[in-house]
């Protein structure tokens, strides 16, 4: 399709603190998985790009991490990228939770946004888990910080106001351009898109027993004939003891791991998937600079 003078593109940086539904909002722009969600806080490690069209306007979603007091170097780069994302972009939008209120994550992004003069749009999430008074008192509050122009109420998990705020989104795009293919929903090649399926799951099974420490990477990668992929990936932990829960009783854990991460991997690719496993010990690979530059985030940050 050629391009009209009506072309529009612009990124939209999204942010909020963990847990407030940043992934299930660009899931839902977007509508298709590009994000990993998950009810653990904090796994969103990479900047993930969700893409979409809005008639002839080009929408890109920077999903940022989650902004909190970083300790580990691992989460001061994470949080360096997610506000260099924020500066870069035409549009920030804020989500909050209706549900947390304005706690302490939410008012440290205020604060931060209203100290670098930022303007922002915010979005309170989860409105189907709060009552109407909570809503006006919460939205009430935010006002008052006078960072936002706009606010929108939505529900990211049923769709409730989602179409409204990506309407609103397109319109506030500069003239141009789009910077990416019409068709490209996310920009995460495919070994990091299979390698955060794979995290997600490490997440979604192993939840309190396995913290931060793991790692996913794609060793191999290799189409197949019949139209088939067979996919290698490793799995780093820190501790021998990290190992053991990750590889479980007889193996089992791994197991249900690799199957729940191929039937992702196949509704995703379209195609079949061949995924095996592997659980290596690296200690302190939270420390190896190449990992930063692999994940697109600032090791000295
Ligand atoms: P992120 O950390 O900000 O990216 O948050 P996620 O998108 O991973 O969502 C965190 C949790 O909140 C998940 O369990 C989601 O299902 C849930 N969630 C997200 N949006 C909504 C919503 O609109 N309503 C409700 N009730 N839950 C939601
Ligand atoms: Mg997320």
């Amino acid at each position: 399709m050629t391009e009209t003078s009506e072309a529009r593109a612009g990124f939209v940086a999204i942010v909020g603190a963990p847990n407030v539904g940043k992934s299930t909002l660009v899931n839902k722009f977007v509508g298709a998985k590009v994000s990993i969600v998950s009810p653990k806080v904090q796994t969103t490690r990479t900047r993930v790009l969700g893409i979409c069209m809005v008639d002839a306007t080009q929408l890109i979603f920077v999903d940022t991490p989650g902004i909190f007091a970083p300790r580990r170097r691992l989460d001061r780069a994470m949080v360096a990228a997610a506000w260099s994302g924020a500066a870069d972009a035409d549009e920030v939008l804020v989500v909050g939770d209706a549900e947390a209120g304005l706690d302490g994550d939410a008012r440290v992004i205020v604060e931060r946004l209203k100290a670098a003069g930022r303007k922002a749009i915010l979005a309170i999430n989860k409105v189907d888990a709060v009552k109407k008074p909570r809503l006006l008192a919460l939205a009430a509050a935010f006002d008052r910080s006078g960072v936002f122009t706009d606010t929108f109420m939505i529900s990211a998990l049923t769709g409730d106001g989602v179409a409204d705020l990506k309407a609103f989104l397109a319109d506030h795009m500069p003239r141009g351009p789009w910077l990416f293919p019409e068709d490209q929903i996310s920009d995460m090649p495919e070994r990091l898109c299979a390698a955060e399926i794979t995290r997600e799951q490490l997440y979604l099974q192993l939840r309190q027993e396995l913290p931060y420490a793991a790692a996913v990477e794609t060793a191999d990668w290799q189409e197949k004939d019949d139209g088939s992929v067979r996919i290698e990936q490793v799995i780093y932990v820190e501790k021998n003891s990290q190992k053991a829960i990750v590889v479980g009783s007889k193996g089992s854990r791994i197991k249900a791991l690799g199957e729940a991460a191929r039937k992702q991997l196949e509704a995703i690719f379209g195609r079949r998937v061949h995924l095996f496993l592997v659980v290596k010990v690296k200690p302190k690979w939270g420390d190896d600079p190449a990992r930063y530059r692999d994940l697109g985030l600032d090791f000295g940050a």
